[in-house]
């Protein structure tokens, strides 16, 4: 059965870090999980835009999550997840499984398990954006997985995370 993911956007296009967060380990990372999910020809993904390049563009620092938690942002993160929404209920009629959102764990916006809160530490949480667009889908009738790509070892790992996304229906 065809199947479509719904992924963070840099995950595909690492350009749109944050300035200092665009390492070569990561863009590995992120390169390996796409090129053994795009091996299977029923699996299609979706790069949903980046919410904090809309709102603050490319020359951000990094931050963490309580300084993209206001109404501004969230009004961002809205419009995407809405648009995402729609664009799964679409396919979803057409017989194709929206299955999983991939976020990237540790993100103020597009973390799964692991945000940041108010520092640098990471902390068990969730990203603004990802609780926004699992908020949409649901009120979509849409269920979907919450997957995080771990680009630290304290996030998990990449085997662990494949195995997650093959077991997926
Ligand atoms: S907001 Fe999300 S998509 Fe944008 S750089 Fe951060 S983790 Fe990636």
């Amino acid at each position: 059965m065809r199947r479509i993911l719904l992924v963070s956007h840099c995950i595909l296009n690492p350009y749109s870090r944050a300035v200092g967060l665009l390492r070569e380990e990561k863009v590995k990372a992120s390169r390996r999980i796409i090129g053994a999910l795009l091996q299977d020809l029923e699996t299609g993904v979706i790069q949903l835009p980046c919410p904090e390049l809309l709102y603050e563009g490319l020359g951000r620092k990094p931050a963490a999550r309580e300084s993209y938690d206001n109404p501004e942002f969230r009004e961002i993160c809205k419009k995407i997840a809405d648009q995402a929404a729609k664009i799964a209920a679409e396919y979803e009629r057409e017989g194709v499984r929206i299955t999983a959102y991939l976020g990237v764990e540790g993100s103020p916006s597009c973390g799964v398990e692991w945000t940041h809160f108010m520092t640098d530490k990471p902390e068990k949480g969730r990203g603004v954006f990802t609780e926004i667009l699992y908020e949409a889908m649901s009120n979509a009738g849409i269920k979907i997985s919450l997957l995080g790509l771990p680009e630290k070892e304290k996030y998990g790992s990449l085997e662990e995370l494949s195995r997650k996304l093959e077991a997926l229906t």
